[in-house]
């Protein structure tokens, strides 16, 4: 049992003062005291958050950061072209390397304030699409990363096998994501077993990439591989795709999906950046989870999520660091609300009259976040994993502010600096700022990064 007391807490019911937090040995909260008394050997925070949960990453391109935003020789410097960049790169990794890569990102989520991730686990195979002797290496290194960093893991393996919404075949870098049916399904028979060596709080999902990557038939036979657990699947991404959905289908591919599909809670569909507003509705009232990631959005010029209205629909989103460019969740959430005020040439987008856009985005990405993972998270309650992330509001010179401005405060100006402390479940792993493991973690890192530099 451990105890964390907080000067200020967000609870369920809003604002606590002089709150401990007791932990259970499993990782769950056991009991919340609120106008408490520091009790001895309690960890001593100032402002403690329920911490928000990653849904959308692929680790191994948090390597690539710095090297793709030189234009390149096409008239239009693009996603397209940022993907060939993607597929030449990944090709040189070697299972030690993306291991290395995973950790070195997952350690990094924690100190932004991400307690836990969705890995959308598409690296399966060697260079040139040969399998490894063990199926599962890849995503056994992604939960040997999770593991030794203390991230609460919701892996996702992905099926892709083709390569494009026409069904034309695979090329180039796509081989190493390679799978069909039989060897998608025999990968994710084996999750329960990955899963049941790490810590309990971990799970896994489902992932058809793509309604590029996947036929219709198989996305069906996907959805009813594991019914209770998450799905996620990119969506309307790019406009591109979109035309190439309509050309094959005849209709847009949000609006497909909802026709075809039973989409509902478990359901993560990721981006739906180009939605037309009777898709936007549609998907608000389907109960899925928008999963959006503003900053790799932005770095990739994909276009911006209409947020406005999906909010105004009661829509569950949750926000994923993607192509992990930047590791920060007050970042990410801050993207999200600024894209809609450029849109728009406005203030105060994302937020009914009188709301903050901080405590808006930050509770919505909570329960968002919570349910893409399939996660029981998202509050400081008895029985939940304790998930917290704790900021030093006061050292950063916001203190006076109060804690009705907290969340703002993180948002829209603190970012990551503010971050003091983490628990994964209960794991105590970032203290004053840093990961417990930092100095291992990050010079593997540096050494892997620079022997793929001279391979790339
Ligand atoms: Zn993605």
């Amino acid at each position: 049992m451990q105890t964390i007391f907080a000067r200020r807490a967000l609870l369920a019911r809003g604002w606590g003062h002089d709150v401990a937090v007791s932990v259970d040995g499993s990782g769950r909260i056991a009991d919340v005291v609120e106008a408490a008394s520091r009790p001895s050997g309690a960890s001593s925070v100032d402002v403690l958050l329920p911490a928000l949960s990653n849904l959308h990453s692929h680790t191994f391109q948090r390597a690539m950061a710095g090297l793709t935003e030189t234009r390149g020789p096409s008239q239009h410097d693009s996603f397209w072209t940022w993907r060939e960049v993607m597929y030449r790169f990944l090709d040189v990794l070697t299972p030690d390397e993306i291991e290395a890569i995973a950790a070195f990102a997952f350690m990094e989520m924690q100190e932004a304030g991400f307690s836990a991730v969705a890995e959308f686990h598409y690296l399966h195979n060697r260079p040139g699409g040969a399998g490894y002797d063990n199926p599962a290496e890849l995503s056994q290194r992604i939960a040997a990363a999770a593991a030794e960093t203390g991230i609460g893991l919701t892996l996702l393996p992905v099926h892709y096998a083709q390569g494009g919404v026409d069904g034309r075949p695979l090329a180039g870098g796509q081989m190493r994501f390679r799978n069909d049916l039989a060897s998608f399904e025999a990968l994710a028979a084996r999750m329960p077993q990955i899963a049941a060596g790490l810590p309990a709080d971990a799970g896994w999902g489902v992932a058809p990439h793509s309604l590029r990557a996947v036929s219709r038939d198989d996305l069906r036979h996907l959805a009813a591989i594991a019914p209770d657990r998450p799905l996620h699947m990119h969506i309307a991404e790019q406009e591109k795709e979109l035309e190439e959905t309509r050309a094959v289908f005849g209709v847009r591919p949000v609006e497909w999906l909802l026709f075809e599909h039973d989409v509902s809670a478990r359901w993560c569909l990721v981006h739906c950046t180009h939605m037309t507003p009777a898709e936007t509705e549609g998907l608000a009232r389907s109960g899925a989870v928008a999963g959006l990631c503003p900053v790799t959005e932005a770095n990739l010029g994909d276009g911006i999520f209409d947020g406005r209205r999906y909010l105004s629909a009661g829509g569950f989103f949750g926000v994923g660091s993607d192509s992990n460019i930047r590791i920060s969740a007050s970042e990410e959430l801050r993207q999200l609300e600024y894209s809609q005020r450029l849109r728009d040439r406005l203030r105060v987008v994302l937020a009914d009259p009188g709301q903050s856009a901080g405590d808006v985005l930050y509770r919505g990405a909570l329960a968002g976040g919570a349910r893409a993972l399939g996660r029981d998270t998202g509050a400081i309650e008895t029985g939940r994993w304790a998930d917290l992330v704790a900021l030093d509001l006061d050292a950063a010179g916001y203190a006076p502010l109060g804690e009705q401005a907290a969340l703002d405060a993180w948002v829209f100006s603190a970012g990551n600096a503010a971050v003091s402390d983490l628990w994964s479940a209960g794991r105590h792993r970032v203290r004053g700022g840093r990961h417990v493991a930092r100095e291992a973690i990050a010079s593997r890192y540096r050494a892997c990064l620079a022997s793929i530099l001279e391979r790339f």
